[in-house]
């Protein structure tokens, strides 16, 4: 195929899951332009907590972490939270999730999530390598640690599934996570290795060594907002920028992250999506050591050593897309780490602390498919708290759907028209 013959794709969002799209669709003979209002992995995908975490095939919602939920909600610092005054705008979101907790849409969701696991790993490898960037990704697999023997008993059903998909959960005592980590608290009674969760030593750079890539391949990033996009004859056309300025189009894919259901809107497609606020705080000089992230089962989140210092990242807050982040969220991650890692050193001035929004469905599962109604418009978005791990292989996927090759896995759980 020549340039002037070969397709091209205008890409809305640089997050991983754009940026993956771009570098994908280059490899199936498209020419791309990637748009975004900000440089590439500065949305959500700049500040998530790192973990490639493949093993994690069991739905943000089940029915065990459903029994957890109205703990949470006591807690206006805990894991889980919503701004009431948002609660009636995110009701509709809420009873879905409440439907995708029932035991035959669990199983059916984690067959589903398996099956986007199986080359995440490779996938994300391959644009790594490709980007001169392999270093960023460290095969150690995640330690997650436990409170008491009962609670690593009540992850029994998890382990169970998961090893039934091939990602095995080893038991360690304390004294075997304290070998490993030094840094751990004495009073850790056991700890498990995920059996499948690696990191990234800096999810931004991840993005931005891709975009490199798709630069050098030809491709064309472009740092602007997407105000509109016209429509003629079920076909979308042209975007218009906020700058004034317009782009005809071939084919549109849409991987706008939280923003997404705004736009697919647009094209008849109705999609309950919700911005999961997460946070994190980065401590440059930690006064700790770790060779591995770590999870803890008593607070969703993780600790990530990575290049800039240890992350500390979570916490989930439901309040839509423009309210002021909630700082002491932030904060009271390192209270909650600060419990398994004495040593850890307080927040200096020189500690960060950020917020994004996770773009979430109330399935955990992305949408990765054509719009319902239009023959040019595909959707990339809605991996909530998956992004990074899932991110390179929905790339592949939408270049192959765009391509008409046939996919490796089945791909009808992540058609928009579910909702
Ligand atoms: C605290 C936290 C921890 C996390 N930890 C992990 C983890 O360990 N592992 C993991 O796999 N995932 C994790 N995630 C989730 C992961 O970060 C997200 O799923 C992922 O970043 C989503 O990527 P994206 O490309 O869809 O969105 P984004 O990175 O947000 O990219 C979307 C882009 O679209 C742009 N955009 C939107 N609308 C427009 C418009 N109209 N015009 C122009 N541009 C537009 C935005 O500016 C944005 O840059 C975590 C998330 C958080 C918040």
């Amino acid at each position: 195929m020549t340039q002037a013959t070969s397709p091209h794709a205008t890409i809305i969002g640089a997050g991983i899951i754009g940026i993956s799209a771009a570098a994908y669709l280059q490899r199936a003979g498209y020419r791309v332009t990637v748009i975004d209002r900000v440089p590439p992995g500065e949305g959500c995908s700049f500040g998530n907590a790192g973990g490639i975490a493949f093993c994690e095939i069991v739905p943000t919602i089940h029915p065990r972490i459903l029994m957890k939920v109205p703990g949470w909600l006591m807690d206006p610092l805990g894991p889980l939270t919503i701004r009431w005054s948002y609660l009636p705008k995110a009701l509709p979101w809420f009873i879905a999730a409440g439907r995708n907790a029932m035991p035959d849409r669990v199983k059916a969701i984690t067959e589903a999530r398996a099956n986007l696991a199986l080359r995440a790993v490779s996938d994300l490898e391959s644009l790594l390598s490709e980007a001169g960037a392999s270093d960023l990704l460290v095969k150690t697999d995640t330690l997650r640690l436990y409170d008491s023997e009962a609670q690593y008993h009540a992850e029994a059903h998890e382990h169970a599934v998961k090893k039934a998909h091939g990602y095995e959960a080893k038991r360690l005592t304390g004294d075997e996570c304290r070998e490993i980590e030094p840094a751990l608290s004495k009073h850790i009674p056991c700890g498990a290795f995920h059996g499948g969760w690696y990191f990234v030593k800096n999810p931004e750079r991840v993005v931005k060594s891709i975009a490199a890539t798709v630069t050098r391949n030809g491709g064309e990033i472009v740092t602007d907002e997407v105000a509109s996009i016209a429509q003629d004859g079920g076909r979308a056309s042209e975007v218009v920028l906020n700058s004034g300025g317009r782009r005809r189009l071939d084919q549109l894919v849409i991987c706008a992250g939280a923003w997404s259901h705004l736009l697919a809107r647009e094209f008849g497609d109705r999609v309950l999506l919700e911005a999961e606020r997460g946070y994190h705080m980065v401590l440059p000089e930690p006064g700790i050591t770790l060779t591995r992230s770590l999870t803890y089962a008593s607070t969703p989140g993780a600790a990530t050593p990575m290049e800039m210092g240890l992350r500390l990242a979570g916490t989930d807050e439901f309040g839509g897309l423009t309210a002021a982040p909630n700082w002491r969220r932030a904060d009271n991650l390192w209270r909650v780490f600060k419990k398994l890692l004495p040593d850890l050193s307080e927040p200096g001035p020189d500690a960060t602390r950020w917020m994004g929004h996770r773009p979430g469905t109330p399935d955990s599962l992305p949408v990765i498919s054509r719009a319902s109604r239009m023959g040019n418009v595909w959707y990339g978005f809605g991996h909530g708290h998956m992004g990074l791990t899932w991110g390179p292989s929905t790339g592949r996927l939408l270049s192959e759907l765009m391509s008409g090759v046939k996919a490796n896995i089945d791909m009808a759980p992540f058609r928009v028209e579910r909702f």
